[in-house]
């Protein structure tokens, strides 16, 4: 069916086609043509990103009577971001509707200003509960010519603790009006709110076709827990273009990743509870207009956020509850376009990723986490195709040509060529260089519990035991095999266990993840004038030391 077979208003066509919506979506296609129609009572279950604004919200403008400057069409919505959307969406649809006024009414700004909004008068509120509630006990609001009642994301506002508010606020409206719920699902108390207020509804789902979740492509990573941070840098990398949300599930887990990742240099910002209204309409700015790459969200504070043109949804951690995966899954593959839903799990987590397969009834896709040589070639072939793609200003640049070809002529192309890349990429090269593999995989899962020696050290890292062919012997201190051992990449932030001097060598415990650096650094090591030999080995230990003749394996020493 088309937007054009469904008795919508030229006016609302001019809008919708203006909007570049080409055809309805499915909940769009159901609800539309029975609010045209009939004069019943809607049920809508759908899950984000199914278009359901649109679906209510043509046909709902259409309604009014723009002679008569009242309210007649109450939205209620569980956050303030989401009123701001649904009214920002409505202005476009209304765009060709002359005279349409259209106010939001929601907590953390001034109510004086909303009341004074409303006093001029207005046809459409689109409010949250609470903040509606103190409104119409204030006796500030006029709602005996409301038609229309929209309950929009009906679970949330449950789940959000504005039951109360919602009864006060149904029982005050005239009991001659259409209402219309939607929901992302149909718990008890959604069904209980219905039951009560609403006359035969009719119930419409669309959850099957949402061609959102068809677009999205689920992946996971699997990691220790304390690699998440480091994967979570990986993926950034190895996507150039990346433009996504990354879920955490406290606050305080989103505000420490967004202020390492700031650190690091990326375009990141939080997005939570702690934040001021203002602050919080400042970061979705800077995130909508693309100068923020990367949101840092809990699940609450990205309810509703509708941004298109997402790439990436990352799931930092998994959301307790599964459904909320769908919600977050959903913000990315939207209007056609293809998405990314990346979740970074540790090994414990392999069940959690069965369960939500079933409920989502899609499969995961395993990924290994991008080493350094992965992400830097991503990077070179974004960089190229950015340069091929760059547009030259001519008249700009001319003048300066013949001094820079002047300048750059005994240099062959390649080597121009060349050190343009490296002027761009030594940072990245240097950091990726010897860059650890950050995947835990199967096969090491089965090494940590059939091995018995492989140790857990007290923050619960995998711990392996390198041995040195420097001892007392050699008047070698504690702080002498730190300082060894800190000269591996990746060994500064790493956890060193218990150290072990004995007399013509000593063991240091090293978190397994950098055990290959180390060794690999510190057998390219002269210390002391003694060139350095080094091995992991988990069996040996001090006691046994006297029997033994041979060291390290491979290291041939006398018998003392
Ligand atoms: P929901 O409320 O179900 O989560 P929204 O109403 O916020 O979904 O719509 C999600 C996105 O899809 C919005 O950006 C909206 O502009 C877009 N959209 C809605 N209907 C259509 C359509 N018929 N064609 C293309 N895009 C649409
Ligand atoms: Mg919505």
């Amino acid at each position: 069916m088309l937007f054009t077979e469904m008795g919508l208003s030229p006016a609302i066509l001019r809008g919708i086609e203006a909007l570049k919506f080409e055809e309805p979506t499915p909940i769009q296609e159901k609800v539309i043509p029975v609010l045209k129609h009939k004069s019943c009572d809607i049920i809508g279950v759908a899950q984000t990103g199914t278009g359901k604004t649109a679906a209510f919200g043509l046909p709902a403008i259409e309604a009014i009577n723009t002679g008569v400057l009242h309210p007649q069409l109450l939205i209620l919505s569980p956050t303030r971001e989401l009123c701001m959307q649904i009214a920002a969406d409505l202005e476009k649809y209304g765009r060709y509707v002359s005279g349409l006024k259209i106010a939001t009414v929601y907590g953390g700004a001034s109510i004086e200003n909303q009341i004074k909004l409303l006093k001029q008068g207005v046809h459409v509120v689109v409010a949250t509960p609470g903040r509606i509630h103190d409104v119409i006990r204030r006796g500030r609001i006029n709602l005996s010519g409301i038609t229309t009642l929209v309950l929009d994301e009906a679970d949330e506002m449950l789940k959000m603790g504005f039951r109360e508010d919602l009864d006060a606020i149904l029982s005050r409206t005239p009991e001659k009006k259409k209402t219309m719920l939607f929901s992302a699902t149909m718990p008890p108390s959604v069904a209980a709110i219905a039951g009560s207020y609403m006359r035969d509804p009719v119930e419409i789902t669309a959850g099957k076709k949402n061609e959102s979740t068809q677009n999205v492509s689920h992946v996971y990573h699997m990691v220790h827990a304390r690699d998440r941070y480091n994967t979570l840098k990986r993926v950034a990398d190895y996507y150039p273009e990346i433009y996504g949300i990354v879920f955490c599930r406290t606050r305080q887990e989103t505000k420490d990743v967004a202020a390492r990742l700031m650190h690091d240099g990326y375009n990141a910002e939080a997005l939570h509870g702690d934040l001021s209204q203002s602050q919080r309409d400042h970061v979705m700015e800077k995130f909508r207009s693309g100068n923020i790459s990367l949101l840092v969200a809990t699940d609450v504070a990205a309810r509703g956020i509708d941004v298109n043109s997402l790439t990436h949804v990352i799931n930092y951690n998994l959301p307790d509850d599964i459904e909320a995966y769908t919600h977050r899954s959903g913000r990315t593959g939207r209007a056609g376009k293809k998405g990314i839903s990346v979740s970074i799990i540790n090994l414990k987590e392999q069940g959690k990723i069965a369960q939500i397969e079933k409920f989502i009834r899609k499969k995961f896709e395993y990924r290994r986490v991008p080493g350094g040589s992965d992400i830097c070639e991503r990077q070179f072939f974004s960089m190229l195709e950015r340069m091929r793609n760059s547009d030259v200003d001519n008249k700009q640049i001319n003048p300066y040509m013949d001094k820079v070809c002047s300048m750059l002529e005994d240099m062959p192309k390649e080597e121009i060529v060349k050190r343009f890349v490296s002027l761009e990429f030594n940072r990245f090269l240097e950091y990726y260089k010897e860059a650890p593999d950050l995947n835990a995989d199967r096969k090491e899962r089965r090494k940590s519990t059939s091995s018995s020696q492989a140790q857990k050290s007290k923050n619960g890292s995998e711990m392996a035991r390198v041995l040195l062919n420097v001892g007392k012997g050699k008047k070698v201190t504690n702080r002498d095999v730190i300082d060894l051992i800190v000269r591996a990449p990746g060994a500064r932030n790493a956890e060193i266990g218990k150290i072990e001097i004995y007399r013509r060598a000593s063991s240091v415990e090293v978190e397994a993840r950098i055990v290959k650096n180390v060794i690999r650094e510190l057998n390219r090591t002269i210390y002391k004038g003694i060139r350095i030999e080094a091995e992991e080995n988990y069996e040996f230990s001090g006691n046994d030391y006297r029997d033994r003749h041979k060291g390290p394996r491979g290291i041939k020493r006398k018998v003392s």
